[in-house]
């Protein structure tokens, strides 16, 4: 049998997070009395629905300094990445106006892998290097932009090693340009400030479950003047969120989506405070107890609830074998789980196969308490010792 997960130790939420009670709330009567479809308002049961989604527009809105119209909610931040880099690149075509993207090699799988798909179709796209603590440099952008770049597309903050790119730098190269910039926030929401007008953003992806909020749920933030962002639907049909994205609406998650993101920035500067000292105490508790332990990723410039340590000379895997079932950790990210080569974020900062093979990412949350911490670094600091004992003799 299982054993119970009151006795394990969540520290996976770069995968997801729990769905906050908050959050649950707000969502359950969207669940039962008001089940109405928002696309049909002539009567209350619509107008109740609708207001709950044009309430989530509103909480959204609010946090990123955008309109409310400039919102499209989607499935989640995978369908967000390909609406924005397919649905972008589809207009471009259409009219003739470019046919080069750039991106990064850091990318999460759903930015990578839509555009091999571009390049399968004949885009050419650059895919830029980052420096060993997985920064790109926002001049790289600038000296890799053509006349015929349509979208520049770079993470807010890495899935794996917690990097936090130079949004507002890179948005001023895009804007000087006149190219688009599309970034994936789903990581940095909730720890890093995000505000499009600022930071010069045109198209951003969010997901809700990163967040305290469901799953199957995001949202794409596209940019309505100043510029106007053009771009194509991905899926056809009822002309719902204006034509974008069609298919009725997620009422109880879009719900739930407003209050996560609305939560996450208001409780921004307890939340990380909370996850930085906690972060903060594993590391140094692995430099004082530990040999050979690495960091990954950049020492300051990182989301605080990341932490992805290099235990040189142990195998990730047999590692996170070796804490189970007390601790829920990852040995790369949960998209490459399974597949035996390196993590292609950990290859891209650089290093050797042994960084890349003994790498762990530990995912903090607002409710891990000192004690579980406490508890899974000994863990933690017990099996590395024990592995490499074995190893040894
Ligand atoms: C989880 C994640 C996604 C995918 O989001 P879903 O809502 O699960 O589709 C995309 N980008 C990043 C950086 C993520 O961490």
């Amino acid at each position: 049998m299982t054993p119970a997960l009151d006795d394990a130790v969540y520290l996976d939420h770069h995968a997801t997070t729990p769905v906050d009670e908050r959050v649950a709330e707000e969502m359950t009567p969207y669940l039962t009395e008001n089940f109405g479809n928002p696309a049909s308002d002539d009567h209350l049961y619509g107008a109740k629905a609708k207001e709950g989604v044009e309430q989530a527009r509103e909480q959204i809105s609010e946090v990123l300094n955008c309109r409310k119209e400039e919102i499209i909610f989607t499935s989640g931040a995978t369908e967000s990445d390909n609406l924005a880099t397919k649905g972008v690149a589809d207009y471009a075509e259409r009219k003739d106006k470019g046919n080069h993207i750039i991106t990064g090699e850091t990318e999460h799988e759903a930015v990578l892998e839509a555009c091999e798909v571009l390049e399968e179709r004949g885009f050419d796209v650059t895919y830029l290097p980052v420096d060993e603590n997985g920064l790109i440099n926002p001049d790289d952008v600038e000296e890799a932009i053509r006349d015929d770049t349509l979208l520049i597309s770079i993470m807010a903050a890495n899935n794996e090693i917690g990097t936090i790119a130079p949004l507002k730098e890179i948005g001023k190269v895009a804007k000087d340009n006149e190219v688009f910039f599309h970034t994936d926030a789903v990581q940095a929401v909730g720890y890093v400030p995000i505000d499009v007008e600022e930071m010069g953003i045109d198209l951003m992806s969010i997901s809700a479950h990163k967040i305290y909020g469901p799953k199957g749920i995001g949202a794409l933030y596209v940019r309505r003047r100043n510029p106007k962002v053009k771009l194509d639907p991905l899926i056809h049909g009822g002309g719902h969120e204006r034509g974008w994205r069609s298919g009725t609406l997620n009422v109880p998650s879009i719900v739930g989506l407003g209050k996560a993101v609305q939560l996450a920035d208001k409780e921004m500067d307890e939340r990380r405070q909370h996850v930085d000292e906690l972060t903060s105490y594993m590391w140094d508790r692995f430099n004082s107890k530990l040999d050979d332990v690495v960091l990954n990723g950049h020492p300051e410039k990182r989301i605080p609830n990341n932490l992805n340590v290099s235990f040189l000379g142990v195998e990730n895997k047999a590692l996170v074998q070796n804490l189970q079932p007390e601790l829920a950790v990852s040995a790369g990210s949960a998209c490459t789980t399974g597949k035996v080569e390196a993590s292609h974020v950990l290859q891209a900062i650089g290093g050797d196969e042994e960084r890349w093979h003994s790498a762990v990412r530990f995912g903090l949350g607002k409710d891990n308490t000192k004690e579980e911490i406490e508890h899974a670094t000994d863990q933690v600091i017990q099996s590395v010792s024990r592995l490499r004992k074995l190893q040894i003799s």
